[in-house]
């Protein structure tokens, strides 16, 4: 029997649903909210007139109270105005902020705009400097996910792990902290979350030989407050927590040498109710769990959903959804918190649809786990749960085991749900997930690298036998009940890999490609859809100004093939009812022409350049397959491919630093140099034919 459904006081909404539902408790303005708006417009979060945080309020369920534009009158929805971006498409995962009138929206290189929210006029621009070899540190792409706000300031932090911060009004810098040991290869890509004058904020790049750790630091200056490690570190030279001490028994080997993982690059939401912070840690690293803790063990605190002491630091509770994981299942992905009703009790949770494939629900206050289910058809990396909410792992899962015989995991381990945003909405009580349901293949060999990240898998390897048939294989936009624990639709027009909008206007708002979509909360019929001309990746907000709701993303994902050379219509897209303004009609464009010199090199020299090229050059400028990048020239097009002194003037000399390109000697011989050279001859050669370069594909992490 279906259990009723009632949805009550979130509890980071509870001043705007108080009047509908009679619930009551503490504003969910922050103190730092309290501050900075002493003097500014009377927008609060709890109206939903202003987008405060990340995900709207701490709930992080990116639920926008207002209904001005709802699911009958929808049609009339149209372009307001734009903001056009700079930064080079391919990578723009940021969702904007919306306070005092102002949008900010960040940028790839860590760049922040700022735009007069009724007009659309750029009000400044900063730009942190981030030095463009800072790309060969990255696992996953140039990019930024979002802002904060404390007093009159916004923060943010930057790919080379500094916080920012600038005056709201001005862009004028306040102060700027390095928070990341910048010999390591740290990256932070998330957006950080205030809450008491407290950042909070973790950093990305498990496979680069990271030891996870969590932080906050002081809002008026970025002083480190206290930092949580999710991996314990050498026994031998004591812990800094007392239950890594716990954790330590849970490693075998010497995985402190590699540094473990475990990295928080997403997730993190803080409760007013609990006072708690909740984090989303990463897989563990290398990949197979056989290898990065030879003989057994759970790994803690990877793959772990994780509470910790907002004010302190200090450990609460940890529920590891994927013991000694082996999928790079990372738990990073968004912690929404919501009060649900289930099975008669009013219960205050907190829910993850990480990329594993199932969807939990805890209690927020202990971590009890109160249900975990399958959000896509199939998996097979578990079979089950004990009693405890532990999976039971399919022992045929753990190929760490099994050299070439290797293993398909489903989900894939892109995910079936990335770190692009969900939404909860508390009118339907659903929750809507960007879904991808799909296979990867692992073929474990200790020392294997991907680029420069040791993730100890083949990845040029299959396992043996055909990859699972699923059916339903794809991507969607998922509507789940968490109290009825079921789908109850899907939209197959929409995208497993673009954040997702909800609003009590009865819509959600997804993109899917170049075109941006609304769809009725309740059944999931398209509604409403606009041609955006490049791809929005992250999530969509809502605001109002003088009485009139908009609804504004940010588009910049480059879809339409074309690479580097293709225009770029990277944009803040701002919509209202009834607005008039129009993009304008794309420009026509030609591709460069393939034009190498014949192929050189024997087959070790070749073999040499794909290394070197995999290891230092890929993060820019891409791969033949997979990840190709439009931040950067496809170096298949290259005029210095036609001799050798060029190639190296660039490479070891540097020629081209001015442009942003350094010199590689530090990591590079000139031998090296002219190995890629001929390596990427190979590529130009086997490539040529009249069309583009591909398309940039969608970026995981
Ligand atoms: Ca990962």
């Amino acid at each position: 029997m279906p259990i009723s459904i009632k949805t009550v006081c979130s509890a980071s909404t509870l001043a705007l649903i108080a009047a509908l539902s009679g619930c009551s408790g503490e504003s969910p303005d922050s103190a730092a909210r309290a501050t900075a708006t002493a003097a500014a417009p009377k927008a609060t979060a709890s109206s939903g007139d202003e987008w405060l945080s990340y995900g709207r309020d701490y709930s992080e369920q990116r639920y926008s109270p207002l209904k001005q534009i709802n699911a009958d009158n929808v049609e009339q929805l149209n372009l307001a105005w734009f903001g056009d971006l700079a930064e080079r498409g391919g990578s723009y995962e940021a969702t904007p902020l919306m306070a005092n009138g102002r949008l900010f929206v960040s940028t790839p290189w860590s760049k922040v705009y700022a735009f007069d929210a009724r007009s659309g006029q750029q009000l400044w621009k900063y730009d942190p400097k981030v030095p463009g070899e800072w790309a060969v540190k990255l696992c996953c792409g140039i990019v930024n996910r979002g802002v904060a706000m404390f007093e009159d300031t916004i923060i943010w932090a930057t790919l080379d792990g500094r916080l920012v911060s600038v005056k709201a009004d001005t862009g004028a810098l306040v102060w700027e902290k390095q928070i990341t040991d910048r010999e390591g290869y740290h990256s932070i890509t998330g957006a950080p979350r205030i809450a008491d004058g407290r950042i909070f904020i973790g950093e990305a790049g498990s496979e680069y030989h990271q030891r996870g750790y969590m932080a906050a630091y002081d809002a008026r200056n970025g002083n480190e407050l206290w930092r949580w490690w999710a991996v314990p570190g050498n026994p031998a030279l004591g812990f800094e927590q007392p239950e890594l001490e716990m954790a330590a028994a849970t490693w075998n080997g010497e995985w402190w040498k590699t540094g473990g993982g475990g990295t928080p690059w997403d997730g993190v939401t803080y409760d007013p109710v609990t006072k708690l912070v909740y984090i989303g840690t990463g897989n563990g690293a290398p990949w197979p769990a056989d290898i990065r803790s030879p003989g057994g063990g759970d790994n803690l605190f990877t793959s772990s959903i994780v509470a910790l002491d907002a004010a302190t630091g200090a450990y609460r509770w940890h529920y590891q959804a994927v013991p000694r994981d082996s999928w790079d299942f990372d738990n990073t992905q968004q912690l929404v918190t919501a009060d649900l009703l289930i099975d008669g009790t009013q219960r205050h949770v907190v829910m993850q649809a990480p990329k594993n494939g199932v969807f939990y629900v805890l209690d927020a206050a202990t971590g009890k786990p109160l249900s975990a289910d399958l959000f896509v058809p199939t998996a097979n990396w578990l079979t089950g749960f004990d009693e405890n909410f532990r999976p039971l792992i399919n022992p045929d899962a753990n190929y760490g085991q099994f050299g070439d015989k290797g293993f398909y995991v489903v989900p894939s381990y892109a995910g079936a749900h990335g770190w692009n945003p969900m939404a909860f909405n508390p009118d339907t009580g659903l929750m809507y997930i960007p879904t991808s349901y799909g296979s990867f293949p692992f073929v474990a060999e200790a020392g294997a690298k991907m680029g420069n990240q040791l993730l100890s898998i083949n990845t040029s390897k299959r396992p043996e036998g055909p990859p699972p048939v699923l059916q339903g294989e794809g991507s969607y936009l998922l509507a789940w009940d968490p109290v009825q624990r079921k789908p109850l639709w899907e939209q197959r027009s929409s995208s497993s890999r673009t954040g997702v909008l909800t609003t009590a206007g009865n819509l959600v708002f997804q993109a899917a490609g170049n075109i941006f979509r609304a769809f009725r909360a309740d059944t999931g019929e398209e509604v409403w859809s606009t041609n955006t001309q490049s791809g929005a990746v992250g999530g969509a907000i809502s605001y109002a100004l003088d009485g009139q709701q908009y609804i504004a993303t940010v588009s910049g994902q480059a879809n339409g093939g074309g690479g580097y050379w293709a225009p770029n219509y990277a944009r803040l897209l701002v919509y209202k009812l009834g607005g008039s303004a129009t993009l304008p009609e794309p420009v026509s464009y030609s591709p460069p022409v393939l034009n190498p010199p014949a192929n050189f090199g024997d087959a070790a020299l070749l073999a040499q350049g794909e290394a070197r090229y995999l290891e230092h050059c890929s993060s820019c400028h891409g791969t033949s397959v997979g990840r190709v990048s439009s931040l950067f020239p496809d170096l298949r097009y290259a005029a210095a491919l036609n001799a050798e002194a060029p190639f190296k003037a660039i490479v070891i000399d540097g020629a081209l630093q001015n442009n942003g390109m350094v010199s590689f000697a530090q990591y590079l011989t000139p031998q090296d140099a002219e190995a890629i050279r001929a390596y990427v001859v190979s590529l130009a050669n086997a490539a040529r034919n009249p069309t583009p370069p591909p398309a940039p594909a969608a970026q995981v992490h």
